[in-house]
């Protein structure tokens, strides 16, 4: 945290937007919150960076072109179709262009003009197609639920279950940036090899036949460090951007199989979904907690891990909540049901320490690089964030309201993760939300086959 990450205007849960929609309470995206993404209309098919307001979508590459944005803001990254040259640009101009916008959104400091041209400024957000935020150019997963690793751990590697490293080192492995797309659409069941019926057997092939979520946030760097430049702990909460919900579907069946000893493979790499808004890190200013507290007899972190102000407020306090909407429901109406709830609290290591322990080696971060915390598990039976955890590998399916039971997740299931925060005296804030619907896997069309 740096002297600037405080509460100002940007804030003020007095403020309202001549955007109606945008001053519901209920709405996620009131003028206080003001995420960026990047979508497109059916008028204007090129994708291009928006902000949601309410149930609108306000044009920054048309609020450019308009001159509505101060020149100050280099023109080129409203050109662009992904995020990561304004991201490129760093903190401090996420910042300015914050304030600006609210400005312009503002009932009471909004230009005429900004309402005279509403037409071409703003469009409904249930009408816009989303994209992927970032062209991701890395992606890495961290592990930092002590919750989840607990109790994944447990499952998956009962004589083991939190590694000896696990309360020193943030423990991560690099993942598949080729396949994060953003969590709007469907998602295919992944073929592979399944662990031998029996040991000594050969190995199963077919659709995997436990696939599951992982409920988690990701978050985006400004990058730029450039090889051999470790990020201090005392600034590496600083250029971190925005954060969205992150879903890392994983194959377990595969996963159980593959994992030793270089980690997750195919077991991951099919699909990771991001939700389409990142909500800043300026909006969530209000929302730091401290990091979560180590227990007693927990080590200390190594001083490169270690900043007294990230201790303080490094944390982020983010509800988050899973629904599943299967076939069968949704053919008789009924609507998506919440499975599980938690919070971005219940991470052992700060999205800082994260940064730190990143690039203490030397390694390069790039603006639009996306970062995933880890499944975000909490210590009750009702936080347990996948499948695995939620039915303890499928021993004990979860019951839903229409008699149906569901271990891991089935053709036709559909997964949609939210989040919001809340705290008194100030406006709520959502992150909007990360769908995924599964269908069935296709089969592999070999030569003889044809
Ligand atoms: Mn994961």
């Amino acid at each position: 945290m740096s002297d600037v990450d405080e509460v100002d205007e940007t804030h003020d849960p007095a403020r309202r937007s001549f955007v109606e929609s945008a001053n519901d309470p209920d709405t996620e995206f009131p003028i206080q919150n003001l995420p960026l993404g990047i979508f497109s209309t059916s008028r204007d098919p090129v994708p291009r960076i928006g902000v949601a307001i309410g149930d609108q979508i306000f044009d920054l590459k048309r609020a450019r072109s308009l001159e509505l944005l101060p020149s100050s803001l280099p023109s080129f990254v409203f050109e662009q179709t992904t995020l990561n040259a304004l991201f490129g640009q760093g903190r401090s101009t996420l910042r300015r262009l914050r304030r600006c916008v609210a400005d312009l959104l503002d009932r009471e400091t909004s230009a005429d003009i900004t309402k005279r041209r509403a037409a071409d400024l703003f469009a409904p957000i249930d009408q816009c197609t989303m994209y992927r935020p970032t062209d991701v150019g890395n992606y890495t997963d961290f592990y930092a639920g002590i919750y989840h690793a607990r109790a994944a751990g447990a499952l998956l590697t009962p004589e083991n279950p939190l590694p000896q490293n696990y309360k020193w080192i943030p423990i991560a492995y690099h993942g598949r940036a080729s396949s994060v797309q953003v969590g709007r659409g469907a998602i295919k069941r992944p073929l592979g090899q399944r662990p031998p019926s029996e040991p000594g057997r050969a190995p199963e092939f077919g659709p995997c036949e436990r696939l599951d979520f992982e409920l988690e946030m990701g978050f985006y760097h400004s990058g730029g460090n450039g090889i051999g430049h470790p990020i201090p702990i005392g600034e590496a909460g600083r250029e971190i951007l925005g954060f969205s919900l992150l879903n890392d579907w994983s194959a377990r069946d595969i996963q159980r199989w593959e994992m030793f000893p270089l980690g997750p493979f195919l077991s991951k790499s099919f699909a990771t979904f991001v939700s389409p808004w990142v909500v800043t890190s300026d909006a969530l200013i209000p929302f730091r907690v401290a990091a979560m507290e180590r227990p007693d007899g927990d080590p200390r972190p190594l001083g490169y891990l270690l900043d007294e102000a990230d201790q303080a407020a490094g944390g982020i306090d983010v509800d988050l909540e899973v629904y599943l909407s299967t076939e069968q429901m949704r053919s008789g109406a009924a609507p998506a049901v919440r499975i599980l709830t938690s919070n971005a609290r219940y991470l052992y290591w700060t999205p800082a320490q994260m940064i730190a322990h990143h690039t203490v080696n030397g390694c390069n971060l790039e603006a639009g690089d996306l970062i995933g915390t880890g499944t975000i598990s909490g210590p009750s039976p009702q936080e347990l964030s996948s499948m695995l955890e939620l039915t303890a590998a499928g021993a004990k399916p979860v019951g839903l309201p229409n008699c149906e039971r569901r271990s891991f997740l089935q053709d036709g299931d559909e997964i949609t993760f939210k989040g919001r925060c809340s705290r008194g005296g100030f406006a709520s804030v959502g992150f909007g939300s990360c769908t995924g619907r599964i269908s069935g896997a296709a089969p592999i069309v070999t030569k003889e086959a044809v």
